[in-house]
């Protein structure tokens, strides 16, 4: 009867050691043994599997006793083998009758492993995995219970569980955490009715740091940059590291845009203080922030995600360092998949047009060129900034078709003032995206052959950080585009932190400071510092000034003053069509060069 007590762990022990058992019986049985002389053996055998498994082992009465108890038991529970015989089960496991009560004895019992708390001697909770059979003695029964400590098992799913959730490098959440804890917000947020912001981070040039400086010293600058993040959230925010040099928060719960706005400042504030990576090394790092708001631009996380990335792409390319989402320049809102569809079908009914704003010679005034800026009036949409249609046709790949129009409008144009005897020159923009496609010049020299047009005449601007992107194959391409004869300008000048020694390097005629300059000329003292060195250093490099953006006569005086060459902006004129152009100039008290006669 006794052996029914342990023929259940034989079962879940090893069945090894049952097989061990079966054969020692039938070896024994066949040298004449008395059943109970096999009965004593296999006891004998069944204690020794007993005391030497790493499981504890019990055995309890009806009434929750312990009666017996393995040396495993003694070490799980902390209670000496003697200490534990007679005391009641509860004061080492206190749920136990949760399993064996009436309710839940057959679910519980030998229904396999079930985890509960256990407590040692000296007080100390941990969780334990028991599994309970029950044996009969007679009428009696009693309950042989195996548990096991498995303390370090949690542990080590809980490391594994952190590992899947948090980044290895910084210890902060990832992605898959972010997202959780998104959804979490949202959720909260939906039913209590607040608003919910994420920033996306970027870092600038860390990819130069870790080229030139080596990963080592980067991994440093993300770890120390990490803890700074932490430092400047509040406890219910989430800061996490997605990937590569990029971060996010979550603001579970904030007021308005203009909070959120806030707060990326003073995460912005983090980076005033250089990183001090080691004692001779101390590096500034800046960073780029996309903020996108719960519910004003999706309700969901994906599309949270998706919003404050765009804007994010839209902080790094741009000036301004941190940018909320804008849905009128996300080429994946309807808005954007509306207009590239629609504008190539514009451009063929002659939808888009070209303005032109005049530019005045500072030292001879007079109107000596003009910037050709495209116009789209679309049907149902109204008028629609050349910001957005532009940067969407970059984006839809139709930047080519548009270029080409831009052209032959151009030559067109040129043809037409040359016609009148008037001698303006005539600048039009070249997308960043274009500059390094070989077909540009050769389409471009081609159209020149079919235009009676002095290739002088015509300028190419080309911003300041398309030739950043890549230095040695933009100066390969002006090189084509001045091989031409016509001249190059580069634009927004200031925006793309170039060096004088590669401007130096390249066919340039022209530079035009970047209208955010000369906005802060009059009021800002560094502003003003850097539109007086601009010229200076473009007139060293044998460049023409241009200065767009004057919006006031004071600008005017100013920027003559500091003997820049031309003036572009709303104090002139605005960009006017070629009719209102021709009406303007004759009304102005303005005049415009004349080709000799
Ligand atoms: P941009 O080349 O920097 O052009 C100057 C922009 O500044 C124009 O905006 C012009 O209207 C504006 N502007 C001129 N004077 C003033 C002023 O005194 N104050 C202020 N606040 N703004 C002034 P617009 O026409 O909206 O063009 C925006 C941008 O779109 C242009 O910037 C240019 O990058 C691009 N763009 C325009 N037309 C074309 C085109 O035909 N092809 C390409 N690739 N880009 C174009
Ligand atoms: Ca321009
Ligand atoms: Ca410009």
């Amino acid at each position: 009867m006794v052996q029914a007590d342990y023929s259940y762990l034989l079962r879940q022990k090893s069945s090894a050691l049952a097989g061990y058992q079966r054969r020692m019986v039938s070896e024994l049985q066949r040298r004449g043994a008395t059943l109970a002389d096999v009965q004593g053996v296999e006891l004998d055998v069944m204690g020794k599997v007993v005391e030497a498994t790493f499981d504890a082992v019990l055995t309890i009465k009806s009434d929750g006793r312990i009666v017996k108890a393995n040396t495993a038991a003694e070490r799980t529970f902390g209670h000496s083998i003697e200490q534990l015989s007679g005391l009641s089960v509860l004061k080492i496991l206190p749920h136990y009758n949760d399993f064996t009560n009436k309710e839940h004895i057959h679910c519980a019992v030998g229904q396999g492993h079930r985890e509960t708390i256990g407590n040692t001697y000296d007080g100390k909770q941990f969780p334990v995995d028991i599994v309970i059979d029950i044996a009969r003695i007679g009428a009696d029964s009693i309950h042989v219970l195996v548990a096991r400590d498995i303390t370090e098992l949690r542990e080590q799913q809980k490391q594994l569980e952190h590992q899947a959730l948090h980044d290895a490098l910084t210890g902060l959440p990832n992605r898959v955490l972010l997202a959780n804890r998104i959804e979490h917000a949202l959720a909260l947020a939906e039913r209590n009715k607040n608003v919910v912001a994420l920033m996306l981070l970027d870092l600038d040039r860390f990819k130069e740091v870790n080229d030139t400086l080596g990963h080592h010293v980067g991994d440093l600058l993300l770890q120390d940059l990490a803890l700074r993040l932490k430092d400047a959230i509040r406890a219910s925010d989430t800061v996490a590291r997605l990937g590569g040099d990029e971060f996010a928060i979550l603001l579970p719960m904030v007021e308005d845009e203009k909070q959120a706005h806030e707060m990326a400042s003073r995460v912005m504030d983090v980076f005033a203080t250089p990183f001090q990576l080691s004692e001779d090394l101390q590096l500034e790092v800046g960073c780029s922030i996309g903020i996108a708001m719960y519910p004003t631009h999706g309700d969901d996380a994906a599309k949270i995600m998706q919003c404050a990335d765009v804007a994010m792409y839209a902080a790094k390319s741009g000036t301004i360092k941190i940018m909320h989402y804008d849905s009128t320049k996300d080429t994946n809102s309807l808005r954007q998949l509306t207009l590239s569809g629609e504008l190539r079908q514009s451009i063929q009914d002659k939808l888009l047009t070209m303005e032109f704003q005049p530019q005045l010679d500072l030292s001879q005034q007079v109107i000596c060129s003009v910037e050709g800026l495209a116009r789209w009036r679309h049907p149902r949409l109204g008028y629609v900034s050349p910001d957005e249609f532009i940067k969407n046709a970059e984006q839809a790949g139709i930047i080519r078709e548009l270029t080409q129009w831009t052209f032959v409008r151009a030559l067109e144009q040129l043809t037409e003032w040359q016609n009148q005897n008037l001698n303006l020159s005539l600048a039009i923009n070249l997308s960043a995206k274009l500059l390094q496609d070989n077909q540009v010049a050769d389409q471009l020299k081609e159209m020149l052959s079919g235009y009676a047009i002095r290739p002088q005449l015509l300028t190419l601007e080309i911003t300041e950080s398309a030739l950043m992107a890549d230095p040695e194959a933009a100066r390969e391409a002006l090189k084509k585009l001045a091989n031409l004869g016509i001249k190059l300008s580069i634009d927004d000048f200031g925006t793309g932190y170039s060096s004088l020694s590669y401007l130096q390097k390249l066919p340039l005629d022209e530079l035009k400071i970047d209208k955010s300059f000369v906005f802060g000329l009059l009021d800002s003292h560094n502003d003003g510092v850097i539109v007086r060195s601009t010229i200076d250093l473009a007139h060293n490099l044998g460049l023409t000034v241009v200065a767009e953006g004057v919006e006031s006569l004071e600008h005017i005086e100013t920027l003559a003053h500091l003997e820049c060459d031309i003036a572009q902006g709303f104090c002139i004129s605005p960009s006017l069509t070629p009719d209102l152009l021709n009406q303007w100039i004759l009304s102005s008290n303005r005049t415009v060069a004349r080709i000799a006669a």
